[in-house]
Order: structure tokens, then sequence, then C-alpha cells
């Protein structure tokens, strides 16, 4: 596959075999926002060029989410990615497609959806090991039901903001265990979650629940995700219903969706599932799969991990399955992120907590300052890269936040 376009080269990140899906908006027309696709270092006004050519599904693409286009569901998705692809490699078309590119400086991006519910999980199993070593030494590291369910809790949607978002810090109660009473102030344990999360359309009833081999028909796509998180504040509060307030003051998502379909090079068998899954959590190869995605988390540019996505021991589909099993709808635009992403190795983990063991062991960045959780200031960037067609690797798009300090 080929580009008609003299400045998108077939192994560029965001070439051919990606296009990413994002809402952007332009200083000349600022309050009109529409979806555009990422090709190369530039940004097509997919709402123009669709409209022009009076594809059925153009109305759903002049909107300021995606979630007029999360409804439309898969095959809409597909037919959608085929005819760009069409577009974008046949010279005849060069001349429709042209006048709607525009430069990545000159569009603001937006939050890609209207996030309907949002869900995270626990999906990491070496996370899940590493945060139960360090808070119950003295216990097993993984709870009784973790290798049976998807573990998970419902978040805060209205705080879910787009990539490069500034992020204040969060005031709290915290109490140690030694402390003798909580106290109030801001978070003195400010820290990341690398994540993916999993973007989903194709509504369904309350009362209905979607088989795990048929849930990655509902997933459109993924996006880097951040789930900023004040240790101290979640420390005090978690014990017994989870997280609230530690979690629930911001949660970054990157501005470009990678199409499932973009990521078809990248699926990877589940590590062993043992015990096996209850029938429900049970797919195939080709329902239920891993996804070989490698982050790199940078703290103010120096790279402090490289979590490995394709480690994960739950898959998307049986998060999906598991999210609907008791007759839980689905939304247009619900987001479901997939906990923090760790690896086995030390500097594989993609929470300071774990990569400075608790605080106890200091990374140090590459101006010889040291850190255990976040400062004011700092700023965190998380991106990856996954296998796309043809042997080229596609770049998902960036999630990025700068702390600022608490008010
Ligand atoms: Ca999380």
């Amino acid at each position: 596959m080929t580009s008609t376009l003299p400045d998108l080269p077939a192994d560029h990140p965001f070439g051919l075999h990606h296009l990413p899906y994002g809402v952007f908006s332009t200083s000349g027309s600022p309050d009109r926002r529409r979806v555009g696709v990422r090709v190369g270092d530039r940004v097509l006004d997919l709402a123009a060029l669709a409209s022009d050519a009076r594809v059925s599904w153009s109305t759903a693409l002049q909107q300021p989410s995606l979630n007029a286009f999360l409804a439309e569901g898969p095959a809409t998705w597909a037919a959608a990615r085929a005819w760009l692809q069409d577009r974008l490699t046949d010279p005849g078309h060069r001349p429709d497609v042209e006048p709607h590119l525009l430069d990545l400086h000159e569009v603001r991006l937006h939050l890609p959806v209207d996030v309907a519910d949002y869900v995270d999980f626990y999906a990491s199993e070496h996370h899940a090991s590493n945060v139960g070593s360090i808070f119950r030494p003295d216990g097993d590291a993984l709870t009784p039901n973790w290798k049976h369910l998807p573990i998970g809790y419902h978040g805060r949607s209205s705080t879910v903001v787009v990539s490069g978002t500034d992020i204040v810090r969060p005031l709290g109660q915290r109490k140690r265990p030694q402390d003798p009473a909580p106290v109030f102030g801001p978070s003195t344990r400010l820290d990341i979650e690398a994540e993916l999360g999993f973007v989903v359309g194709g509504a369904t009833q309350v009362g209905t629940r979607v088989p795990v081999g048929e849930a990655m028909s509902h997933v459109f796509g993924v996006a880097l995700f951040n789930d900023w998180s004040a240790r101290d504040i979640q420390a005090w509060e978690y014990v017994p219903l989870g997280p609230f307030l530690g979690k629930s003051f911001a949660s970054s998502l990157a501005a470009w969706v990678t199409p499932m379909e973009a990521l078809a090079s990248a699926h990877v068998p589940l590590p062993t599932q043992d015990p096996t899954p209850l029938d429900y959590l049970h797919g195939t190869e080709e329902t239920s799969y891993g996804l070989d995605i490698t982050m790199e988390v940078r703290v103010n540019g120096t790279l402090v991990a490289r979590p490995p996505y394709r480690t994960m021991y739950w898959s998307p589909a049986q998060m999906l399955a598991h999210l609907t099993v008791n007759g839980a709808a689905l939304s247009d635009g619900d987001l479901f992120a997939s906990g923090t992403t760790s690896g086995a190795e030390p500097d594989t983990r993609g929470s300071l907590l774990e990569l400075t063991w608790n605080g106890t062991e200091p990374i140090t960045l590459a101006d010889r300052s040291t850190r255990t959780f976040l400062q004011d200031g700092d700023e965190v960037v998380i991106s990856a890269s996954a296998p796309g067609a043809g042997g080229h690797r596609i770049g998902l798009g960036e999630v990025s936040g700068r702390v600022l300090p608490a008010r």
C-alpha cells in the first residue's frame, strides 16, 4: 500500500497502516470540533472529505466527539477505513484529499470521546503482585479472586481529560499507619499509571450481556491512558470500597484513537491462564488475545520504564465480557482501561510506586535529580509502538500531562 502523498513514507509511525482518529478544531473555527485522522505529520479533515463524497456515515463525523461514529458499529468502522485508505492510495483522489490536509500545529486536539462510563481494570499480574507485596507484605501478593475474574472499578468519566491537559495536584486526607490522626493537604505521593484505554461502540440493552467471543466487535480502538493516582489519599480511603478520590481528580487519554484494525499484526496469545477461567471468560485465540504494544514512560524527558502490554493476564475481550456479564449495558463512548501495565523486569514497571518500590528506591533523572513521586512542574509522557501491517511499526498517539501545584 503506497500513499499518493509525497511526504508519507511507508514506514511512518502514522502512515497508511495506522490512521488513528481524533477530534480537532482550528483557530479559524474554534467552536467547530469535528473528526479527523492523523496522516503522517498532518491531520486530514475526514469530516469534510467524507461530506464532499456524500458517504452515508459522513454526518457522524461532523460531531464534537467520536461517539456518533462509534454508534455506527464495526461494519461502518471497517468500511470507512477501507474507503479512506483508497482515497490515500489512488492517485485519482489526490486532488480531493489535499485541500483537507492540515499541519499538526494548525489544529487543536480535543478529547476524542465524550466518555460515557469509565471502568478501570487491574489486568497485569506483575502489577497486582507488586502492589500486593508492597501493601500486604505478610499476605499473599494476589487476592484470592485475582485469577478468577478481571478486577475493576467504576471511575469518574467526567474527569477524563485529553493529553496535554495540566494536572492540578489534588488535595485530600491522608494518614499513615503510624500517624495518630489523618491530616488534610496536597498529596505528597502523586503517581502515574501507564495503561491502555479501550474505546467502546455499539450500545447494548440493560439486562443483556456481551459474550467473550463477540466482545471485540464492540471495541473500536485503543488510546494510551494515564491514571494519575494520589497514593497517600488512596492508601487511607480504599478500604473497604476501593479507589475513590485518590484517582478521580484526573485521568488523561491520548488524543488519537488507534483502530483495532490497525493492530491486527499485534495480536499475541495470552499468558497461560491457570486456573482455567469460567466458561463466560473463555474465548479462542481469534476472539480473546493480548496485544504486543511496547510503552515508554518518560518523566521530564528521561525514559524511566518500558512496560510491555503483551504480558497482561486478561484480554480486553475478557474484560468487556466480565463488565457486562451481570447485564450492565454498554454505551457508545464507554471507556475501559487495562490497569497499570507492568512487566517482570524492574525497568518495565508502569508506576512510580513500583519503580521506586513505594518510595524506598528513588530513580534518577537526566538532570541528576531524583524522584520517588512526582514534583510540581514534572511532565510525564507515555508513548508506545506496535507491529503494524507490512512489517512496519505504528506509533500510538502519546498521552502527556504536567503537574501543577495544588490550589
Ligand atoms: Ca489504574
